[in-house]
C-alpha cells in the first residue's frame, strides 16, 4: 500500500524536485504518536443548527470535540481548530489539518432536518464521488498548492508533481471511505445510528488532498429526543467515549500512519 506519510519523503527527496523541496519535519511511521485533528463545527456568529429547544450546534459540537480530545490524550497528539465560540471560515480548517500533518481529520457537527423532524442518529459522511470530479477539479489547481509547498522551482516538474499529487488524493479518499466505515461500524455498537448512516456529499471542509477527512453529524437538533441526548452534558461524554475508542482503533490501521 502506498503510504502518504512516504510519498512526502519522496517527494521531499527526490532529487527530481530536491532543488525545490523544503525539507518537511523528518517522521517515522509507527514512532510517534499519530495527529489528530478535530473540527468543532461552526462558532461564533454561525450558530450552526438551532434545535428544536433552542440548543447550538456550536456549543454541543465544541464539547463533544474537547471530550473526544480528553479520551485520545494517550492515543494521539490531538489539536483542535477551535477550543472557544469563534468563527473559522472552512479553508482555514482544512488549511490547520494540513499544517499539522494530521493523520485523520473529523469534523464535528450536529444535524438538522426541519422537513423529517423523526430523523434520528449519528452518520458520517466523506467527500463524495460526484464531488470527486470537483476534487479532481481542486487538483488541478493542486499546482498552486505544491507551488505553495515546494517553491516556484517545483512549476518546470508540473506534470511529475501533479501526478504524485493525484496519487496522494486517491489514497487519502480510500483512507477517508475506510474511515468512515469502520466508524459508523465500530459507533453503532453503542450509539443510535441514522438510517444509512455511511453518506458522501461536497463538504468543503473534507477537501485537504493529503488528510483522510471526515464529517459525522452527531445526531439531530430536529428531533426533540435527539436534541436532549446532545444537551446531556453526561451523554454528551458517553458519545465522546464511543467516538474516541474507535477513533484509537483506527489510528492504529497503518492507512492512517
Ligand atoms: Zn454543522
Amino acid at each position: 500500500m502506498f503510504s502518504r506519510r512516504l510519498f512526502f519523503t519522496f517527494i521531499a527527496t527526490a532529487p527530481l524536485l530536491a532543488q525545490a523541496a523544503q525539507p518537511r519535519p523528518s517522521t517515522k511511521p509507527g514512532t510517534a504518536l499519530p495527529v489528530l485533528v478535530l473540527d468543532p463545527g461552526h462558532g461564533g456568529r454561525d450558530p450552526g443548527a438551532i434545535g428544536v429547544n433552542g440548543t447550538y450546534e456550536k456549543n454541543v459540537v465544541l464539547d463533544i470535540a474537547q471530550e473526544v480530545a480528553n479520551a485520545c490524550e494517550s492515543a494521539a497528539k490531538v489539536k483542535l481548530t477551535r477550543e472557544s465560540d469563534k468563527f473559522i471560515a472552512l479553508p482555514d480548517r482544512v488549511a490547520f489539518a494540513r499544517e499539522q500533518q494530521a493523520n485523520l481529520f473529523l469534523s464535528i457537527h450536529a444535524d438538522s432536518a426541519p422537513d423529517n423532524p423523526q430523523a434520528r442518529g449519528l452518520s458520517a459522511y466523506s467527500l463524495s464521488q460526484t464531488a470527486s470530479d470537483d476534487f479532481a477539479g481542486q487538483l488541478a489547481e493542486g499546482q498552486n498548492i505544491v507551488d505553495e509547498r515546494y517553491g516556484a522551482a517545483v512549476k518546470e516538474q508540473g506534470v511529475v508533481a501533479s501526478i504524485l499529487y493525484d496519487l496522494a488524493a486517491k489514497q487519502t479518499i480510500t483512507a477517508s471511505r475506510f474511515a468512515k466505515s469502520a466508524l459508523v461500524k465500530g459507533v453503532g455498537r453503542d450509539l443510535r445510528l441514522l438510517e444509512a448512516p455511511k453518506r458522501s456529499a461536497n463538504f468543503a471542509v473534507l477537501r485537504a488532498p493529503d488528510v483522510p477527512s471526515l464529517l459525522l453529524e452527531t445526531g439531530f437538533l430536529s428531533n426533540a429526543a435527539d436534541e436532549e441526548l446532545l444537551g446531556d452534558g453526561q451523554q454528551r461524554k458517553k458519545i465522546a467515549r464511543v467516538l474516541a475508542r474507535e477513533i484509537t482503533t483506527l489510528l492504529n490501521n497503518p492507512l492512517f500512519r
